[in-house]
């Protein structure tokens, strides 16, 4: 919608045309609307693990974190920045026996959204774009709108469906020649929404794009690493690569407990940035915790205090970790039911091998998405594909999913 200057509305010109409903809780409103009437619905639309009940996933041992916090002490505020415990652990969780944990700075921020927020606001100028992989999490747009700067993408596959590190290194080294400075955000492992982790020779790569762009001028890149505790075995390679760009370029990582902990409304996350200059980390200290107090003051001090236990205490992180992994064995067994269903149909996707979503190409997404709702299957359909939530789909239902995916394709 265009902005208008309609006298009617106490609106700025920029917030009087703002779309109301975000279109996946749209989708989802009509799936729930429709299996209420007694419609057999399968809806693979929102981004939640849900068990195979179609009851919300949680682990129990979040929900005793949360009530062991001592009443008083969660019901104070929570230090602007963030509990120096919390932050600790989550550089920790985040970086592990990597030298980059000792060069790390964090705040605390209401989930991966407010670290995403930090980001923009801080490393990009108003006017300037952040860079991102063709396929990603629409509120990137939403955030750089909101914040008055741009979103720019590089096609996020090539032709042998690996991660476009040359279009990546085009778009960055312009970028940064345009605008004098760039924020890469990558999403990886399991991209929203196409379910793609970077491998090796993917972060060689970026590596070496990033490590070019940075002669060029200050290049940040984010590690957006909502669902990191959900990818196949290796794909916390990434912290090595990284670490070999640190003091070239600003590694940042967007650290939330949402999808680790199962904890979405909890709204416990932190923006972490690692750089070895001493000096360097107290100024993006000192911007961040500006940022905290500018915008929502302080974060959820219960949950803060729950997760520092969750990561820190050895009892009860053992317990997380057991829980966490009887939750990724859910999503791991539809993620095969998938694979097996989706190769034999000859669906085109990319490689997936965990994660929440994963998207297949569609020449005309709107109109496949519309044949599968017929069909009573709510799938989104994005820029040249539809994307499916498999962390909602229960195990029975994927060769409903494919069958109406085969068939929406083929109309
Ligand atoms: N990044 C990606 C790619 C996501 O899909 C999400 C949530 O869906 C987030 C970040 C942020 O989630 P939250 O703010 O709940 O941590």
């Amino acid at each position: 919608m265009t902005p208008t200057t309609d006298s009617r509305t106490h609106l700025i010109p920029d917030c009087s045309a703002r779309p109301g409903d975000d279109p996946i809780f749209a989708l989802n409103a009509e799936a729930v609307k429709r299996a209420a009437a007694g419609e057999s619905v399968l809806n693979a639309t929102l981004g939640a693990l849900m068990e195979d009940d179609g009851t919300l996933a949680v682990m129990p041992v979040v929900q005793e974190a949360l009530s062991g916090v001592p009443f008083k002490r969660g019901a104070a505020y929570a230090p602007i920045a963030g509990e120096s415990r919390f932050l600790a652990a989550v550089i920790r969780d985040t970086f592990g026996a990597s030298p980059l944990a000792a060069q790390s700075v964090a705040v605390a921020t209401p989930g991966g959204t407010g670290a995403l927020h930090h980001a923009i606001v801080n490393l990009l100028a108003p006017g300037d774009a952040l860079l991102t992989a063709s396929y990603f999490w629409g509120p990137y747009k939403t955030l750089a709108q909101h914040t008055r700067r741009r979103i720019e993408t590089h096609p996020m596959f090539d032709a042998g469906g690996h991660f476009d590190t040359g279009s990546f290194e085009e778009a960055l080294v312009r970028q940064v020649g345009s605008q004098g400075r760039a924020l890469v955000l990558l999403n990886t492992p399991c991209n929203n929404p196409t379910g793609y982790s970077l491998d090796e020779r993917d972060w060689a790569g970026v590596v070496s794009a990033v490590r070019h762009a940075t002669q060029l001028g200050p290049v940040s890149l984010l590690l957006d690493l909502a669902y990191a505790k959900f990818g196949a075995a290796g794909a916390d390679g990434w912290v090595r690569h990284v670490q070999s760009l640190a003091g070239d370029a600003l590694v940042l990582g967007a650290w939330t407990a949402s999808k680790s902990f199962a904890q979405y409304g909890a709204r416990v996350g932190a923006l972490i940035a690692a750089h070895p200059d001493a000096e360097e980390r107290t100024r993006l200290f000192n911007a961040l915790s500006f940022s905290c107090r500018g915008t929502w003051s302080n974060c959820n001090h219960t949950g803060m205090l729950a997760v520092t236990e969750l990561l820190e205490n050895p009892a009860l992180r053992a317990r997380a970790d057991g829980e966490r992994d009887r939750l990724r064995t859910l999503l791991d067994e539809r993620v095969a039911a998938f694979n097996t269903g989706a190769q034999a149909a000859g669906l085109r996707y990319p490689r997936y091998e965990g994660g929440f979503f994963v998207t297949v190409f569609a020449n005309d997404p709107e109109r496949v998405a519309a044949a599968m709702r017929d069909r009573g299957v709510f799938v989104v359909p994005i820029n040249g594909a539809v994307r499916i939530a498999l962390c909602s789909t229960p195990r029975k239902d994927v060769p409903r999913l494919i069958e109406a995916l085969a068939k929406g394709l083929a109309t």
